[in-house]
């Protein structure tokens, strides 16, 4: 036997959530979202011309590019769209974060991080959040090799007020600082009118969450034009034709529904809220979420036999053993109905259990 695995890139995965597959079940473990794609969506891909599919598509997906610029008021060149937002975060990794000195993120955070750091060995540092999941702004004043946080966070659902993010970027501006911005839709303001000020400033947003399009993936960064231009020639020394023709068109229909887009958002936070007031009523206790989850302990109930026992009912959550976060569950936002049938069988299971008086 040779050794040729001594020349491999081994790596340790990320583990997304599970994808179960049954008819009957309530699934809140992905932060996906509870309603359909808006309606525009189905027309195109009724349509689709399956000839078109012979051809390659717009390598710089432009039609997609142009119509999220004309929604956020920005010039064509300061959008870069990628395939879900992982591909955009992870082409920006490779781009940006070539230094000799560590990058930052919090402890607690999107577990990609770290993975992707680990893939184009980037050294990095993890400052801890403080003991009620904040992020501690000073922990980022000190030299580092570039910054990336989601805001709010994942998967406390925190989030950082945006003089606080304007502190981080005005102290880092030899690096880059990439704010993930995943849930921001659920209520939190967004940095993006930062971009104008800073150069080295890139906001990440997804089609995933809050455009109900997780299956069609979906991503996009916008900063100066000097930022994306950077970006664009990575992933032209990468793959040109990461947009396929179908997800460019779904995509321009999506983000033209504006009002589509705010009544579901609108839907999901009047849920959250809902869900918030009634897992308070069951013993459960949590940071204020502005995100489509809530990441919950209980007082007396074990995060694991909660988890296990509403998998057993087809209820999926998600659960991050170990650790700060090994007493939580990360609850995805579905409708109000499902939502209803999860905290009934909350309620049930800790009257049975005897872990809650009421
Ligand atoms: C869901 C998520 C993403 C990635 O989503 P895509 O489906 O790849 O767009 C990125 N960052 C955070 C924090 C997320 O939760």
């Amino acid at each position: 036997m040779g050794n040729w695995e001594n020349n491999i890139r081994k790596v340790v995965p990320y583990t997304p959530g599970e994808q179960p597959n049954q008819t009957d079940m309530i699934k809140l473990n992905t932060n996906e979202n509870p309603y359909p794609p808006a309606p525009g969506v189905t027309e195109v891909l009724r349509n689709t011309d399956t000839d078109a599919l012979r051809l390659y598509p717009d390598p710089a997906a432009k039609d997609l590019v142009h119509a999220i610029a004309g929604e956020y008021g920005l010039q064509d060149d300061q959008v870069f769209v990628g395939v879900g937002s992982d591909d955009v975060l992870a082409m920006s990794f490779l781009t940006f974060f070539n230094s000799e000195k560590p990058i930052l993120f919090p402890d607690i955070t999107y577990s990609f991080y770290d993975v992707w750091a680990e893939l184009f060995r980037i050294p990095y540092e993890r400052p801890a959040l403080d003991e009620h999941f904040h992020i501690k702004k000073e922990d980022y004043f000190r030299e580092n090799g570039g910054i990336i946080f989601p805001n709010p966070n994942a998967p406390t659902g925190v989030s950082l007020p945006l003089s606080d993010i304007e502190d981080i970027v005005e102290h880092n501006q030899d690096v880059i600082v990439i704010v993930d911005e995943a849930y921001v839709d659920f209520g939190t303001q967004s940095a993006l009118p930062l971009i104008e000020k800073y150069e080295n400033l890139l906001v990440v947003q997804t089609f995933s969450k809050s455009r109900s399009m997780a299956g069609m993936r979906i991503g996009f960064a916008l900063a100066c034009p000097k930022l994306i231009k950077y970006l664009n020639d990575v992933k032209y020394s990468f793959n040109s034709y990461t947009m396929n023709r179908t997800s460019i068109a779904a995509g321009v229909a999506a983000i033209k529904d504006q009002e589509y887009f705010l009544e579901t958002c609108g839907k999901i936070i009047e849920t959250r809220e809902w869900t918030k007031k009634e897992l308070r009523k069951l013993g459960f206790y949590f940071e204020e979420s502005k995100a489509n989850f809530i990441f919950a302990a209980h007082k007396n109930c074990p995060a694991e036999k909660l988890f296990q026992a509403l998998r057993e009912q087809y209820i999926y959550v998600r659960y991050f053993p170990g650790g700060r976060t090994g007493n939580h569950l990360r609850i995805t936002i579905g409708t109000r109905n499902e939502m209803e049938v999860f905290i009934n069988f909350v309620r049930e299971y800790l009257r049975k259990e005897n872990l809650w008086k009421f």
